[in-house]
């Protein structure tokens, strides 16, 4: 028998695609909330708050509004679940996070054959992926043309690419999918709670699913955010789908929502935790005290000053996104990008590299907007790229760095 030392995980700061630094509000109502089970009328009092708070944040009326137990892949399964075996699907992927997406949802339109021939990775002949090359951004022309030519019943896109850093372009494809009535599938893990858009303004758009990590800036394993139109719940009430626990009806029900409608209290549907929705909770209602306007405008703002510290310091920044840089290192460092990450992920400072090729770096923003933590991760990046012998001289970096803010608050 082993048993091990107690296991002791230490602080870092996560300036990556994601998770961000959770807020210590969230964290104190994790830790604070009482021991209760998952039908206690707060419990249920909470999921219900969620919902209509997740309305608010996802800007929709959409019934069909609520939270998936785990990660941004359990909300994305739940989404794709409408997929059948044999349904026309169009996919188009940029990156890492898309191209896994494309995987569940080649495994969902594969009949069973296909699936047997290659099990982890089939071939679904009803199945179109177009792969846009990692660092570009999937335009509304390219959407358009593929869509009058297949005319599929399912299209999919991730709205934000967070493996390239790339912004897709969302309305485009909702206007696509309704010109070619295609029903449209959308990953919204990483630009829920950081872009300020409303769900409800891209009608040929049926599903959305998010994540809670990332702009909800909640804890991972809480709730991933989904939301369905009605087209999209006609459509799975009409064909069904092969799963009880993420099935998009039945686990709204302990949200609260039955037959279509906004239910008093929810039904059990599984034991849902009192301390992911407490977290969750605070988290949403964080996110909305800031406001969304305000959010995605100091995304957009300090986005800005690492980008043009990063560039100062001789790196090349290939993304749009705003809760995130993605760069190639100066050319005389180029090549070693992993060791400049390992190195800086080896002192509890939690960059990235891309998780496909090529190898690039991401620093992400999540939960650091404020001058101080800014100024900490282009410090601390130019420190790690002094000690791979960068020469970067610091006091000009912070200069600049003082010069932005100041030039930002003397202008409100
Ligand atoms: C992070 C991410 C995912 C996966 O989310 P998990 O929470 O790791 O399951 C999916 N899609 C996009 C665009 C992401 O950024």
């Amino acid at each position: 028998m082993s048993i091990f030392s107690k296991l002791e995980i230490p602080n870092t700061l996560a300036a990556g695609p994601g998770p961000g630094n959770t807020d210590q509000r969230v964290m104190d109502s994790f830790v604070n909330c009482g021991l209760a089970d998952h039908m206690h009328p707060d419990v249920l009092r909470g999921m219900v708050e969620c919902k209509h708070m997740l309305r608010d944040l996802f800007g929709t009326k959409n019934v069909h509004t609520f939270g998936i137990a785990g990660t941004g892949f359990s909300g994305l399964d739940c989404m794709f679940s409408a997929v059948l075996p044999g349904d026309t699907v169009v996919i188009f992927t940029n990156g890492t996070f898309s191209g896994i997406d494309a995987l569940t949802l080649r495994m969902k339109a594969a009949t069973r054959e296909e699936l047997a021939a290659n099990a982890l990775s089939p071939d679904a002949k009803s199945v179109t992926v177009i792969e846009v090359p990692h660092g570009a951004s999937i335009s509304g022309e390219l959407i358009d043309t593929v869509l009058a030519e297949h005319k599929p019943k399912w299209a999919f896109m991730a709205h934000w690419e967070t493996g390239s850093g790339r912004i897709n372009d969302l309305r485009g494809f909702s206007d696509a999918c309704k010109k070619h009535g295609a029903m449209g599938l959308v990953d919204a893990v990483s630009s829920l709670g950081v872009a300020d858009f409303a769900i409800d303004d891209y009608d040929g758009v049926v599903g959305w699913a998010s994540c809670p990590q990332k702009g909800v800036l909640c804890l991972a394993l809480t709730y991933a955010p989904v939301s369905f139109t009605d087209q999209y719940i006609e459509a799975l009430k009409s064909n069904g789908c092969y799963t009880y626990v993420n099935h998009p009806i039945l686990a709204a029900r302990h949200w609260g929502i039955i037959d279509g409608a906004d239910v008093e209290k929810g039904g059990y549907h599984q034991t849902h935790s009192g301390y992911a929705v407490a977290a969750f909770h605070e988290a949403l209602r964080i996110t909305l005290q800031h406001g969304l306007a305000q959010r995605a405008k100091d995304y957009e703002f300090h986005e800005q000053v690492l980008r043009q510290a990063v560039i100062a310091m001789g790196c090349d920044v290939t993304s749009n996104m705003t809760s995130l840089v993605v760069l190639n290192l100066p050319e005389k460092m180029a090549g070693r990008e992993m060791e400049l990450v390992q190195s800086c992920r080896a002192k509890g400072f939690g960059i990235w590299p891309t998780l496909s090729a090529p190898v690039q770096v991401r620093i992400g923003i999540l939960n650091q907007l404020s001058n101080a933590a800014i100024t900490d991760i282009v410090n601390r990046f130019a420190d790690a790229m002094n000690e791979m012998g960068a020469e970067l001289d610091l006091t000009v970096i912070n200069d600049q760095l003082d010069a932005h803010y100041a030039n930002i608050l003397a202008a409100e």
